[in-house]
């Protein structure tokens, strides 16, 4: 199947062919179509879509337990985070780094 943006798509308020680039935000790549007579800009409906997706988990916190599970503690990450970023890139590493932040905070970091 073709893609939307394979196609030449006109600005609907000038009639020019708009130009094809692509514009980060937060991280994320989003493929952009824009005219530069007036500055119309149209985002990949999928990508846009990703975009909102990531904003809205984003918003969300969630309640996780700690466990003591041998000589360390655990909390379980929830399925919907890692689902996510399973979809953006594909192959996820089993190992994560984690360091302490700040005083009670932790950050993870994954690798792909
Ligand atoms: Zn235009």
């Amino acid at each position: 199947m073709s893609d939307i943006f394979d196609n030449i798509i006109l600005c609907k308020n000038c009639g020019k062919k708009m130009k094809l680039l692509t514009i980060e935000k937060n991280g994320f790549h989003l493929r952009t179509v824009k005219c530069e007579n007036c500055r119309n800009q149209i985002i990949h409906p999928e990508d846009l879509k990703e975009y909102e997706d990531f904003q809205n988990l984003k918003k969300k916190s969630f309640q996780v337990k700690l466990r003591y599970v041998g000589n360390s503690y655990a909390v379980s990450i929830p399925r919907e985070i890692i689902d996510f970023m399973n979809e953006q890139e594909k192959q996820m590493d089993e190992m994560v780094n984690l360091c302490m932040e700040d005083f009670g905070r932790l950050s993870l970091n994954f690798k792909w």
